[in-house]
């Protein structure tokens, strides 16, 4: 049977709160496919556990059976019935960067940097500690300092910086080096014993920049600004995986390419036997 790993960015990927309008029976035609025996569902954001199954409840989403959250430091498996597993395998390997610290511990090393603000206790956890800083700090010189404080502790972190546009607040995520979303949907995709053709990723952002230029097959949803599509196009240029990477642009089943329609379209691109159960007619009586 034909089988695919479907990983997928939520904010602005596969839930449409973006400016764009979302085609009517998008998200519907992503559940019929979902639901086929051969896919797994995979949801990759920076929310927190909670803030998924907020967004799940919210949108009407699918139950995906993997959750990879908080920025790639968390990995939860999702059984059809019962609590979520966390997955300490993968928090053993990323906390070896960090030499088994906490962020907490870390915190303690960088909370006098000027402009640093710690983020309420719901966004940090034991691999992830996360800053508020003014719109227009110094980023580069800041990094500098964040990783000579971090080194000396024999700490290795992965720094993403990001804009909050609607409060033009910058946030920061200190991370260990190896805890990304592309890290983990590797080592998911190890686990599960996938070929990388057999998979798809589907993103909208920056934060998805790596997937998205890497050698999984993956789909820029057509609500991508300008710029974020032009560096993912490059990106892939230079790392030679052009031909890995989607642009949707809109047309597939008379949808406009955004959010969910984007991903549909960049599926079957990938993965043409899919179309089939994108459209198939409800077998439900
Ligand atoms: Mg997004």
């Amino acid at each position: 049977m034909a089988s695919l790993l479907l990983a997928t960015d939520l904010d602005r990927t596969l839930i449409p709160n973006g400016p764009q309008p979302e085609s009517p029976g998008a998200r519907e035609a992503l559940a019929r496919l979902v639901a086929h025996p051969g896919v797994t569902l995979a949801y990759v954001s920076g929310r927190h556990r909670e803030l998924v199954e907020d967004a799940m409840a919210e949108w009407s989403l699918p139950r995906p059976d993997y959750v990879i959250g908080d920025v790639g430091t968390t990995i939860w498996r999702v059984p059809g019935q019962g609590d979520w597993t966390r997955d300490a395998d993968w928090e053993a390997a990323i906390g070896a960067d960090w030499s088994g610290r906490t962020g907490g511990e870390l915190a303690e090393r960088l909370s006098d940097l000027p402009g640093l603000v710690l983020q309420p206790p719901d966004r940090q956890n034991r691999h992830k500690l996360s800053w508020f800083l003014p719109g227009d700090a110094d980023t580069p010189s800041l990094a500098t300092e964040i990783h000579q404080r971090l080194a000396a502790l024999g700490v290795e972190t992965r720094l993403v910086f990001s804009i909050d546009e609607t409060a033009d607040q910058g946030l920061l995520d200190v991370l260990p080096a190896r805890a990304s979303k592309l890290h983990a949907i590797e080592a998911l995709v190890a686990r599960l014993g996938i070929a990388t053709d057999d998979t798809v990723f589907c993103g909208d952002s920056g934060n998805d920049l790596e997937v998205l230029v890497s050698a999984l097959p993956a789909v820029l949803v057509a609500n991508a600004t300008g710029p974020v599509r032009q560096a993912a196009r490059d990106g892939a240029g230079a790392a030679g995986t052009t031909a890995q990477l989607y642009c949707a642009s809109g047309g597939f089943l008379g949808m406009n390419g955004c959010y969910a329609a984007g991903m549909l379209e960049g599926i079957a691109h990938f993965h043409p036997w899919t179309e089939a159960a994108m459209t198939a007619k409800e077998r439900s009586a």
